[in-house]
């Protein structure tokens, strides 16, 4: 294996007519801009010449889609005459850098106070801005947060009632800001002492104006920024400061303050509308889903924090776009507070899982990002006031994983977390795995069972099946431990394994 960086490749003009594919580097410039001007990952482009552009410089970039590697490379030549960031190994990370922060961070990075519009419980709208409050990990171990809370001073425009220092306190999930819809701007001024430079400075937001665009749900939907794409059946709120043409009539109007307020679904219908009226907006790009799978009764297109019992687990499902099998990483934020995780891949179009479990105390924020994109979803976990109590057993909706009936007991094996085994009595009847076992969890989730058998059994080494429902297989199971089967493995895709073992009479 040979390699050479860029400017070799440059250097070696001479040469390049022997060199038809040189490995340039192991790295690709992540995303080519189609003639749209949509950042387009490698992992999703097409194999078309002049058409994707360099990011950066401009240029025509060459698809390279190999069936051992995927990259975007400046077409031959280009470089001769442009230099391009992206021609160097040092360039094209920092963009993957780039690329791994997410808005949210980067929002707070510019002090930057996050508006939405949301429908309360009488109905009414109401206009309001999130701040983060103060993180754990932030706090230095000798250094006790109310002391430095206490001399915080907080200074406040255009919010109605403007927060205190508490309201900062890192066992609050996030400060929520009641922002005056007639005012032209927001501002929130706190100073206070360095330990807490993760909220000190000043907090900015623009006033209402005509043609913001708010995504989200009903309740709770965020002001568009260039940054964001739009999913099927997300709700969106347009600011408008004329009364809406009479053709539309698949949205909802509301009078707010001194705008009117267009509230409809994003859908194939109201797609030319939402094209119309935000600058190409669609839903086209949207890329992913990664929806909150347990607890169950989360609503996965609101990035509002998700309240649960401290430690309760927590399963994400993370959809690629259809035929696309790209990586997925959990990014925290901020970026630099824990190390990048990577999601292992299950093949084009499948979900994967990531699993995770809710802090015992102050939030856990991540962001799920799909490489070489800019496309982020962001969750934010955060314990709620209930404490998960041991002796009341979680609700099923709860949970994932194989419920086993011994004679006198249930016993639940899941796979999150460490591997979970059951062993069965000597004496067990293999017929009654028809009754005795039950998967619980998300319907449709790939199931592979694998049996191992013991050395003299008549079948095996192992056998291997994927299912979707467990009672598929249990009539061929109860056939594999009449024949010597000892192990009995069912994978769940992408979140982990459980085990049953039966002990064979000649061991
Ligand atoms: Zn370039």
């Amino acid at each position: 294996m040979f390699r050479f960086d860029n400017t070799c490749v440059t250097g070696l003009s001479g040469l390049e007519s022997w060199i038809s594919e040189p490995p340039v580097s192991k790295l690709s410039i992540p995303y080519g801009r189609d003639p749209e001007g949509t950042k387009t990952p490698i992992e999703e482009a097409q194999r078309k010449k002049n058409y994707y552009r360099c990011p950066e410089c401009g240029e025509f970039l060459t698809p390279r889609i190999g069936t051992q590697r995927q990259y975007f490379a400046h077409k031959q030549g280009v470089l001769e005459d442009t230099s391009c960031s992206l021609s160097s190994d040092e360039g094209v990370e920092k963009m993957i850098e780039d690329l791994r922060t997410s808005n949210i961070e980067e929002g707070e990075r510019e002090r930057s106070i996050r508006a939405y519009l949301g429908q309360r419980h009488d109905g009414g709208i109401e206009l309001f801005g999130i701040v983060p409050s103060l993180d754990w990990d932030q706090i230095q171990k000798d250094e006790d947060v109310d002391t430095l809370l206490d001399k915080v001073e907080i200074k406040a425009t255009g919010i109605t009632h403007p927060p205190v220092p508490s309201n900062f306190h890192p066992s609050e999930a996030e400060v929520t800001l009641e922002l005056d819809p007639t005012a032209d701007s927001y501002e929130l001024q706190i100073t206070g002492p360095d330990a807490l430079g993760s909220i000190t400075g000043t907090w900015t937001t623009s006033g209402l104006q005509h043609g913001d665009l708010f995504v989200g749900d009903e309740t709770r939907a965020q002001r568009y920024n260039s940054d964001r794409q739009v999913r099927q059946d997300m709700w969106v709120y347009l600011v408008s400061k004329n009364p809406p043409q009479s053709e539309v009539s698949f949205v909802d109007v509301y009078d707010f303050a001194e705008v009117v307020l267009l509230g409809f679904r994003a859908s194939e219908k109201t797609e030319p509308f939402l094209d119309r009226y935000s600058g190409g907006l669609s839903t086209e790009n949207y890329g992913f889903d990664a929806d909150v799978v347990l607890p169950a009764h989360t609503n996965p297109t609101v990035e509002a924090p998700l309240y649960a019992p401290p430690e309760e687990s927590v399963l994400v499902g993370v959809t690629p776009a259809e035929q696309v099998d790209p990586i997925f990483e959990v990014v925290s934020i901020p970026k630099d507070a824990n190390d990048t995780v990577e999601i292992d891949r299950t093949g084009p179009g499948n979900p994967r899982y990531y699993t995770t479990e809710v802090p015992s105390d102050g939030s856990r924020r991540v962001s799920i990002h799909q490489r070489n994109s800019d496309r982020h979803r962001f969750l934010h976990l955060h314990p709620s006031e209930e404490s998960s109590n041991v002796a009341t057993p979680e609700p099923r909706s709860r949970q994932i994983g194989i419920e086993i009936q011994d004679e006198n007991h249930r016993e639940f094996l899941t796979p999150i977390g460490e591997p979970a085994s059951k062993h069965m009595p000597a004496d067990f009847n293999p017929h009654l795995l028809h009754t005795n076992l039950e998967y619980v969890g998300p319907e449709d989730l790939e199931l592979e069972v694998t049996a191992t058998f013991a050395e003299d059994a008549s079948l095996g080494p192992t056998i291997s099946r994927d299912v979707t429902a467990l009672s598929d297989i249990i009539p061929e199971a109860i056939h594999w431990v009449e024949s010597g089967c000892n192990d009995l493995e069912i994978r769940f895709s992408g979140i982990g394994t459980v085990s049953i073992r039966f002990p064979q009479e000649d061991q």
